[in-house]
């Protein structure tokens, strides 16, 4: 294999002993033993134990002993099969007899040790990112994020897409995110954009006749930064041509159920759908985690009033009451059920109490309620969940929108408490028919849901001129998976006109179209094809794959929450002489 090994510390077998092999890799850890010295050599394929024996090798013996951890070693041996085996480790059959030793170089003891269960920090480990790297479990996810690529790259290119490279210095749009803007030198004062995503490129690529583009590209946000959010971030970034919205669902339920095979060997079924109104309605979230079902069950339906009139002013007088049905939780103990009480109550959920209702064994059902509900009020109840003996019912009210989205951090917080989350489980979900607009109250105006080049449905554009804007649906669609948003896209406007009334609609005059999106309208005065599209988180796809909630884990060299790369420092302060060259005015320090 070369000059620095003839085999990887992976892969040395018992069917290996009697042969010569040389060997390259970090001390993992030293042993000294009375007659003996051991050191476990490791590198990206696996952990094979030397050993040094002070007898019949007294010098290399008293060599070995003044290695340190991480010292980059080539070590030539005989195998041998080992005395006490190790069958932890696939090399633990075996162990070299060292014949040479080569010390090719020296290493400074660690800030953190290189195992498994290291007693870095967070913060440490970020700074020698390097080193965090060389732990088998960080450095594995990055093998994960490498096959995941593979195979996207395999599937897409045998459905006949095409993978083009779109510039990353363009040109600021305000629609959307804060773009993060790159001075330009030869042109005083003004500034490219990094891309958000390459969105207007890839619909030029399909007016130019691609018909299936694809690229695993870098994007960029300059937003507040959380777990699952990094400044810049990959996507797997599609478009077709002459396509409507179904053939993207099965072209892209096609990569996925691949991925599930090939990464993770696991049979994906058809991807069930719904549409927002029904995720919102029965999950209070436009993501909902389907491993468990947990289906929300509104209270007071016009057609199906069950609270009402029973002289709680709570219920009366909310918007909407709604709950779920915790399975074999009528158990919980007092403290349990206050604990969910401040769960619900804290402000970043903003409920103002939870109701619950116990099913008991003989399937009667005693709430905390009981005052204003009898027996067969809260029987109705227990029938409109679907509860059996042992059910617990929780229940919220008040506003819709408000109601909703605190229920649905308690579904998921019931979830987890019945161990309904599992990482290795993996629940699919198309959601379809999101809104095509969403108003701002701050801004008092119209925000495209998805983005201004998201269609309308064809039997909702009519609303587009007459009607409620905020009940306009558009062709857009989302791939969720364990509740968490992986891709979203739409199938998009092609017809000028149409594009027109968009921005028309999100506020842009006539020349503010043009100077921001000009290129698009007039590309499509030239024959631009019906087209469709969709953009998958990749950071994302590959932690939920490696079943991690954070995706700097799955990138190699990843920002902390204020955005920092604090291993390079970045991002830094620049010379005064750059500043003037990119025609900043250079600060005065006061
Ligand atoms: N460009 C969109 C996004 O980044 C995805 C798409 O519509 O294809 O969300």
């Amino acid at each position: 294999m070369g000059k620095y090994r003839s085999n990887t510390c992976g892969e040395l077998r018992l069917s290996d002993a009697g042969k010569v092999v040389t060997l390259s890799g970090w001390v993992q850890k030293r042993r000294d033993l009375g007659g003996m010295t051991f050191i476990d050599l490791r590198d990206r394929n696996g952990i094979t134990q030397i050993a040094f024996n002070l007898e019949t090798n007294a010098t290399l013996c008293e060599q070995a002993r003044k290695l340190g951890r991480e010292f980059v070693l080539q070590v030539t041996g005989l195998v041998k099969e080992r005395e006490s085996k190790n069958l932890v480790i696939a090399t633990g059959e075996i162990e070299i007899e060292a014949q040479t030793l080569e010390i090719l170089n020296e290493a400074k003891t660690p800030p953190f040790t290189i195992e498994e269960n290291t007693d870095g920090g967070d913060d440490l480990r970020m700074k020698f990112r390097y080193l965090d790297l060389r732990r088998t479990s960080v450095r594995n996810n990055l093998v994960l994020r490498h096959q995941m690529a593979k195979e996207t790259r395999s599937f897409l290119d045998s459905q006949d897409f095409t993978e083009v490279e779109t510039p990353v210095l363009i040109k600021s749009t305000p629609e959307g995110a804060r773009d993060f803007v790159v001075p330009s030198r030869m042109n005083p004062g003004q500034f490219y954009a990094l891309p958000q995503s390459p969105q207007t490129f890839k619909q030029l690529l399909m007016v130019a006749g691609l018909d299936r583009y694809y690229q695993i590209v870098k994007c960029f946000r300059d937003e507040d930064l959380r777990a699952d959010r990094q400044p810049e971030f990959t996507q797997i970034d599609c478009e077709m041509s002459f396509v409507e919205q179904e053939d993207v669902l099965n072209m892209f339920e096609g990569l996925v159920k691949h991925l599930f095979k090939t990464v993770k060997n696991f049979d994906m079924q058809t991807i069930p759908r719904m549409t927002y109104a029904d995720a919102m309605k029965f999950y209070g979230s436009d993501k909902p985690d389907t491993r468990f079902d947990l289906r929300f069950v509104e209270l007071n339906e016009s057609t199906n009033n069950l609270i009402s009139g029973k002289g709680f002013k709570v219920f009366d007088e909310a918007e909407l009451v709604v709950g779920i049905c915790a399975p074999n939780c009528a158990s919980y103990t007092r403290k349990q059920l206050d604990e969910l009480t401040d769960f619900v109550k804290r402000p970043q959920i903003g409920a103002t109490g939870l109701v619950y209702a116990r099913v008991n064994e003989d399937g009667t059902v005693k709430s905390s309620v009981d005052k204003f509900y009898d027996e067969a009020s809260l029987q109705a109840w227990a029938n409109a969940f679907g509860a059996k003996p042992n059910d617990l019912l929780l229940i919220l009210a008040g506003p819709k929108d408000k109601t909703r989205k605190a229920l649905n951090e308690l579904r998921l917080e019931i979830g987890s408490r019945l161990g309904l989350r599992d990482k290795n489980q993996f629940s699919c979900l198309w959601v379809l028919d999101f809104p095509l607009l969403e108003f701002n109250e701050e801004e008092n105006r119209y925000f495209a849901m998805h983005h201004p080049f998201t269609s309308p449905k064809p039997e909702d554009i009519h609303l587009l001129e007459t009607g409620d804007l905020g009940s306009v649906r558009a062709n857009a669609y989302d791939m969720v998976i364990n509740g968490v948003e992986v891709g979203g896209g739409s199938v998009r406007i092609f017809n000028k006109q149409l594009q027109g009334r968009m921005f028309e609609v999100l506020g842009f005059t006539e020349e503010q179209a043009q100077s921001q999106f000009g290129f698009l309208m007039n590309a499509f005065e030239y024959g631009a094809p019906p087209h469709a599209g969709i953009a998958f988180g990749f950071d994302r796809l590959c932690s939920l794959f490696g079943g991690a909630d954070s995706i700097r884990d799955f990138i190699a060299f990843p920002k902390n929450n204020s955005g920092r790369d604090v291993m390079i420092d970045g991002p830094s302060e620049i010379e005064e002489k750059q500043l003037k060259e990119l025609h900043i005015s250079v600060r005065t320090e006061s």
